[in-house]
């Protein structure tokens, strides 16, 4: 079943066109990469299918329904969750406190536990320092807080903005070990990332997102294997 539909999206920035016409599918269970350099678009169309950005032109589907005009709080609740570039963990709340953040839009909210046993069994991390505000977390952490928030909101859908951003190594390819795990666990998820590598080594699909058009798209594994992708993503000539 197709999660989300883009459907010739464009976004604008005043005069500036930051995506053209993008048109992509999301299948339930699946995890999609939008690579690209910097600019090229990425964190935009995230804005647009988390609805902070409005479209100047094209439409969005999720679940089968019309979400192009809906306000970014109710597709929260529909089950978009959306981790944006640069975390905003809130520094000044516990890591306990972001964490129920993430779970307000939720109508169930009496019985949170189960959910923050999830999420403390993805993140160990994060219940050794579930009283220390986020604000002290290294960038690693901040990224799973953000990330533990997200999944708090029990979403159908992830939305991972440069997840592995100003990380540590080692810390990569912990964050990317954890999404491959989340999917599992069902939910679906759709990464943008500038690490073509590992977004493109864990993706089932991916798209190449250019001066906000698509110009390539194919299984990670194609993708990975693409002597043009190689030169302009993986730093191989
Ligand atoms: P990055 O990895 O640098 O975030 P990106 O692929 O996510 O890159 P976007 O941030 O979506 O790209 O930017 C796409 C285009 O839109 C760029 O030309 C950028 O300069 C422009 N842009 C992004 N945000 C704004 C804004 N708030 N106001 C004006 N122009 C913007």
């Amino acid at each position: 079943m197709t999660l989300l539909e883009l459907d010739g999206v464009s976004v604008h920035y005043g005069r500036i066109q930051a995506v053209s016409e993008l048109t992509l599918k999301v299948e339930e269970g699946e995890v999609v990469a939008l690579i690209g350099a910097n600019g090229a678009g990425k964190s935009t169309s995230m804005r647009a299918i988390s609805g902070i950005r409005p479209l100047s032109a094209g439409r969005i589907t999720f679940a089968g329904e019309d979400i192009t005009k809906l306000r970014a709080d109710l597709r929260v609740v529909r089950g978009i969750s959306q981790v944006p570039e640069g975390r905003g963990v809130f520094p000044g709340m516990t890591v306990a406190e972001n964490l129920d953040m993430g779970a307000y839009a939720r109508k169930d909210r009496k019985n949170l536990q189960p959910d923050l046993d999830r999420v403390f069994d993805l993140f160990p991390r994060l219940a050794e320092r579930r009283n220390q505000a986020g604000g002290t977390l290294s960038g690693g952490e901040q990224q799973m807080l953000a990330m533990g928030r997200a999944l708090m909101a029990k979403p159908r859908l992830l939305l991972l903005d440069e997840p592995s951003m100003g990380l540590a190594p080692q810390f990569i390819q912990q964050i990317f070990r954890i999404v491959t795990e989340i999917n599992k666990q069902g939910t679906t998820v759709l990464l943008v990332e500038q690490n073509a590598q590992q977004a493109l080594t864990r993706a089932h699909r991916a798209y190449v997102l250019e001066t906000g058009r698509i110009t390539k798209t194919g299984t990670g594994r194609e993708l990975l294997a693409d002597s043009a992708i190689k030169e302009a993503y993986l730093g191989v000539a």
